[in-house]
């Protein structure tokens, strides 16, 4: 009789959240699996997630906020710190649901002489002074990009990074060595046209997502010019 190997009880818990977790985003909409995807990048994938219908359940929202705010309850924090729509709706509940009932401040993204960079409102500055204890929470992580001018920010003002929370990290991203934690880690394999398995398959292609960013303009309102 041969052994069937014994998994971690904690991996196996872990992994069994993170299967959770992952049906709550394919209920939002956003999470798409065992799909034949075309990415902006020309590669193709199995998995995609739409970024901007992650945090449209505010049910959902909450309760993923609110396993974030638990995994980071035995450390004190004064502020929850973010940068974007979807990680500021999140942020909001982390905030609500951490003990030490901290603040909830937010960057603003823009360029800088064709740079990325986040700036903190003015208002908020005298939240994140030298000692603050900052959360820093974000939604997506694909590349760290972003987290790591949210750690610029807080340490140049003297403050201290408690941590990251995430919904979604791509397994690969390390971020300056800061605490991360992430509902989901995983990353999608991603293969050019050429050495896709799926393509070899004959699965038909999917090139909704693309021609969605191309083509279809978001709607946009203007205020009436007044004469
Ligand atoms: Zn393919």
């Amino acid at each position: 009789m041969t052994a069937v190997p014994r998994k971690d009880p904690a991996a196996v818990e872990a992994e069994v959240r993170e299967k959770i977790h992952l049906e709550i985003l394919k209920r939002t909409g956003a999470y798409h699996s065992n799909d034949h995807v075309l990415l902006p990048s020309g590669q193709h994938t199995s998995e995609y997630i739409e970024k901007t219908l992650v945090t449209t359940e505010p049910s959902f929202t909450e309760g993923l906020g609110a396993v974030i705010a638990k995994h980071f309850a035995q450390w004190p924090v004064d502020v929850v710190l973010s940068t974007g729509p979807g990680a500021l709706i999140l942020s909001h509940c982390v905030a609500r649901a951490h003990p030490s009932r901290p603040v909830v401040v937010y960057g603003t993204k823009g360029l800088s002489r064709g740079t990325r960079q986040v700036t903190l409102p003015a208002e908020f500055q005298r939240l994140i002074r030298p000692g603050t204890k900052v959360l820093l929470v974000e939604d997506l992580v694909s590349t760290g990009s972003t987290l790591s001018l949210l750690i610029d920010l807080v340490e140049q003002r003297g403050a201290h990074v408690v941590g990251v929370g995430c919904l979604w990290r791509r397994t690969s991203v390390e971020l300056d060595g800061k605490p991360v934690f992430s509902l989901v880690s995983r990353d999608f394999p991603t293969y050019a046209p050429e050495e896709c398995p799926l393509c070899r398959k004959g699965v038909p292609l999917n090139e909704e997502f693309v021609r969605r960013r191309h083509h279809r303009k978001p709607s946009t309102v203007q205020e009436p010019k007044t004469q």
